[in-house]
């Protein structure tokens, strides 16, 4: 089993000796925090260098669809990268790329025409963000330089996407580097009031939004928005009369609506785009995580042909989008992409993913009473529920005291990866997990919470 990498322990040695880990505060790995070597994926699973098993709850970072080492995904690879790994896409052209693009354009909302590629999430939101402002100036209106984003949103790491995020952990201490946008406030359904209805809150604030548009209109560029799910906020969810309400506010007011479908896109919501359950397109929709099935870094931005058209001129007018990354459109990442994609198209995926997440829910329902459970919710495939030390005032506990982390490592030490965001659990395998898989999860799920909240 660990002939040629040596133990878990020797790896992990190597490891800190040189490896600085996102998301991490090195100091904790490993007397808090495990370090674990993988060195295979097998479906839904993992399995380090001793041969344990994990069983990926999380989807690694929600970024997985059909599995670990999907064995069509890894053969579209290995046939791409024998036949071309990479051209630079100005002034070049490959099928993978316009393939992509094609296909993009076939499933998404309608009305989205084009599409840009870069490699991750962030890069993605920083080409809306852009597109958006230089749009605006193409078309003469160059005092629209702000943006409305929503309280507690996330977007990603690099300082645009970091600009319009709100969640202080990640934010504050870069603050001094980062514009700040106009924050509406979010619309998800645990802030109701009592006997108020998911559409209730989502009423209560597009009225609050529309004031903020009344206001800042003329200077916005666009609103940006997760749909759906505010997933690294604590997977926050509102209805989707929201989304519906919220494009009706940026075409009366006149400004983007900028769709960042990094985490809930490809059927995490249950439909293949959230935006579908309100039935709108976006004026940008942003694409990334699940885009290659989560083999490899890869994201786009689809617009409108209107957008597009206001970047043509001549050269000399500076109207050219010319951001650019080296490996935009990279064929292997393309070739992973259109592999996940034709998977969507071969099999009944949505489908049985309701049956599975319905199964999921109804094994979940047995938590609605836990005393230190509160707010049990699901969209799609989604399901997520807090940790809280007071049940009847939904009182967290003190940060301090790192439940969380209890919980991810009773978990992880019983073969199960779920790793909370703060004291909120969730449940986002990848669409290959069965049955007999996602009771094995939630009765891990349970033993943790008994051992994080005892
Ligand atoms: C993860 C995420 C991003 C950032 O993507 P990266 O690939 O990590 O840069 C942006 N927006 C949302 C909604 C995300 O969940």
């Amino acid at each position: 089993m660990n002939d040629t990498h040596g133990g878990n322990a020797a790896l992990v040695a190597r490891d800190l000796a040189h490896v600085w880990h996102p998301c991490t505060q090195m100091r904790e790995h490993t007397a808090q925090l495990p370090l674990v070597p993988i060195v295979r994926g097998d479906g839904a699973w993992l399995i380090d260098a001793e041969g344990n098993r994990y069983l990926d709850g999380v989807s690694s970072w929600w970024s997985n669809l059909f599995g670990h080492a999907n064995p069509r995904i890894a053969a579209a690879i290995a046939e791409q990268a024998a036949r071309l790994n990479h051209v630079m896409l100005a002034g070049f052209t490959h099928e993978p790329a316009l393939e992509l693009a094609e296909e993009l354009v076939r499933i998404a909302p309608a009305g989205l025409d084009r599409v840009s590629f870069a490699s991750d999430g962030a890069s993605a939101v920083e080409i809306a963000l852009k597109m958006s402002l230089h749009h605006w100036r193409n078309i003469g209106q160059p005092q629209r330089t702000r943006f409305i984003a929503l309280a507690n949103a996330y977007h990603g790491e690099t300082l645009g996407a970091l600009a319009v995020s709100d969640l202080p952990l990640y934010r504050a201490v870069y603050g001094p580097l980062l514009f700040d946008p106009i924050v509406a406030p979010p619309p998800d359904w645990l802030d109701a009031e009592p006997g108020e209805s998911p559409d209730d809150v989502a009423r209560r604030r597009l009225a609050d939004t529309r004031a903020l548009l009344e206001r800042h209109a003329e200077e916005t560029c666009a609103v940006i928005i997760e749909p759906l799910v505010q997933c690294s906020g604590g997977m926050r969810m509102h209805a989707p009369s929201y989304l519906a309400g919220l494009r009706a506010l940026c075409d009366e007011f006149g400004v983007h609506l900028i769709a960042d479908e990094i985490a809930v896109g490809f059927g995490r919501t249950g439909t293949l785009f959230a935006c579908e359950q309100a039935s709108i397109t976006p004026d940008f929709l942003c694409l990334s995580k699940g885009l290659t099935g989560g083999a490899l870094p890869l994201s786009a931005v689809l617009t409108t042909n209107q957008v597009y058209e206001a970047f043509l001129g001549d050269y000399a007018a500076n109207n050219a989008f010319l951001h650019s990354h080296t490996f935009s459109g990279n064929p292997i990442a393309c070739a992973a992409a259109l592999a996940s994609l034709a998977i969507f198209r071969d099999e009944p995926v949505l489908e049985r993913n309701r049956a599975l997440a319905a199964h999921l829910a109804r094994r979940l329902e047995s938590l609605r009473g836990h005393p230190h459970v509160a707010g049990l919710r699901q969209t799609g495939w989604i399901a997520a529920f807090d940790l809280v030390k007071d049940k009847p005032s939904r009182q967290a506990y003190p940060a301090a005291e790192r439940r969380g982390l209890r919980f991810y490592r009773h978990a992880l030490a019983h073969g199960v990866l779920l790793r909370p965001l703060g004291d909120t659990v969730y449940f986002l395998p990848p669409y290959c997990i069965g049955e007999s898989d996602i009771d094995l999860m939630v009765d891990v799920a349970i033993a943790a919470l008994d051992a994080a909240t005892g």
